[in-house]
């Protein structure tokens, strides 16, 4: 077995290679163990709130983030049958001016890839492709952990960032499958260029309707409007970014909807249209057993609909890697962390599963009572509209 290395991270998305790099930053030495042989993430776009922008900030990474990303002008929210603006509140310098940081909309893939260019040229980081965790075992002081080539790697401690489905935890708590939540999501990515101007403001606009929902905005610096389609569904529950989605399908789910939405959904490639299932999971009540703990999705998969589980991830990495340079062992770190981390992103796990029924409302009434105030807050106290989402975009974990 070769020499053991301070700190080992199964998984590497979002979260893990945060996770790395948060550590490499503290001098640790990391490896980072990834199922896929190459790195390249799919899926579309990813809203990066001050909260997220703040870690990637301190690891360096402000200028990138500058470079792939686009800063929305304003949160909307609309009815998605009419057209009509519920409210339309300034996000871009606003925002940076209350939560410190800019709120960026990004692809997937472009913030994978920065992420992962500054783990390859990391001395304290070694990226291993190709090969699983399948297991681990913690004794005398380090955790060794099985992989799925055969051989085994020796760590000081173990931090699962192995996704919904992760191995890590199930090593840890044992076998519990996730929750489907009844929504199915359709994503798609359209050239600015092939849409009539002005047709999609640059926003980060919530189209509400019956049973459903729809998100657009822009990534790629303005170069691909990003549409997801949310709609409840029992009868289909395939997870995975890769499951083609079929446009008409699409259109029929949004039927009643404006034109607006049609006119995206017609200017779409089909290639783009994926489909996947929505699934979450409960809040686990501990994270952690001894040298190894669970980071992001591996630890609270949430509904999309709070588009923070990213960021939750992106914040994990940080206090985790802050806990391990100063904490006395990592077992004590890990308790730290989890001490820091667990109310939050419950609260935030639970706030996505709220705003699938706030989104949903179909009958005038249920729409009245959810969207006639936040009308009203609009027109005669915008910031009453800011104030709910201050817990979440004011936190700044690398203050703390
Ligand atoms: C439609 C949609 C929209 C979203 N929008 C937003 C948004 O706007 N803002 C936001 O903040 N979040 C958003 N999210 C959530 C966000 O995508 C996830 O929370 C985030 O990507 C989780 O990152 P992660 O690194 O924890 O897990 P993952 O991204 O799942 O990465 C896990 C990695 O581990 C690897 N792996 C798995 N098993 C093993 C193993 N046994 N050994 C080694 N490697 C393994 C996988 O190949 C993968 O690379 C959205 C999610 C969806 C579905």
């Amino acid at each position: 077995m070769p020499k053991p290395t301070d700190i080992l991270i199964a998984g590497a998305g979002i979260g893990g290679l945060t996770a790395a790099l948060a550590c490499a930053q503290n001098n640790l030495k990391v490896a980072v163990i990834e199922r896929a042989s190459e790195l390249g993430e799919v899926g579309a776009g990813l809203q990066i709130a001050a909260n997220g922008t703040h870690v990637l900030e301190k690891l360096g990474l402000g200028a990138e983030l500058e470079n792939i990303g686009f800063r929305p002008e304003a949160a909307t929210l609309r009815l998605g049958q009419s057209g009509r603006t519920v409210f339309s509140n300034p996000l871009g310098e606003a925002a940076r001016e209350r939560y410190g940081a800019w709120y960026y909309h990004v692809h997937r893939a472009d913030l994978h890839r920065i992420l992962a260019e500054a783990a390859n040229v990391n001395p304290n980081i070694d990226l291993q492709l190709g090969k699983a965790v399948t297991g681990f075992v913690e004794k005398a002081g380090l955790v060794s952990a099985a992989l799925s080539d055969g051989n085994s790697i020796g760590a000081g401690a173990l931090i699962g960032a192995d996704g919904i489905h992760s191995s890590v935890r199930e090593g840890l708590f044992g076998k519990d499958a996730p929750r489907f939540t009844g929504n199915v999501a359709w994503r798609l990515l359209v050239p600015t260029r092939s849409l009539p101007a002005g047709l999609i403001p640059p926003h980060a606009t919530v189209w509400t309707g019956p049973k459903g929902h729809a998100v657009t905005y822009y990534v790629r610096g303005g170069e691909l409007v990003n549409f997801v389609g949310v709609v409840e569904r029992e009868d289909w529950q395939v997870e995975g970014w890769l499951e083609s989605g079929d446009i008409s399908e699409l259109k029929q789910g949004f039927a009643p909807w404006c034109s607006t939405i049609h006119q995206l959904i017609d200017a779409a490639d089909e290639t783009t249209c994926f489909k996947w299932a929505l699934f979450d999971r409960d809040p686990l009540p501990s994270w952690s057993k001894g040298r190894v703990t669970l980071l992001g999705d591996a630890c609270h998969p949430m509904l999309p609909f709070m588009a923070q589980g990213a960021c939750m991830a992106i914040e994990d990495a940080w206090v985790l890697a802050t806990e391990l340079a100063t904490a006395e062992d990592p077992a004590q770190a890990f308790l730290d962390y989890e001490a820091q981390r667990k109310k939050r992103t419950a609260r935030v796990q639970m706030a996505a599963r709220a705003n699938a029924k706030r989104f949903h409302k179909g009958a005038p009434l249920g729409q009245l009572g959810t969207y006639g105030p936040m009308w009203l807050a609009a027109r005669v106290k915008p910031d009453l509209l800011n104030k709910p989402f201050d817990w979440i975009y004011g936190a700044n974990v690398t203050k703390a």
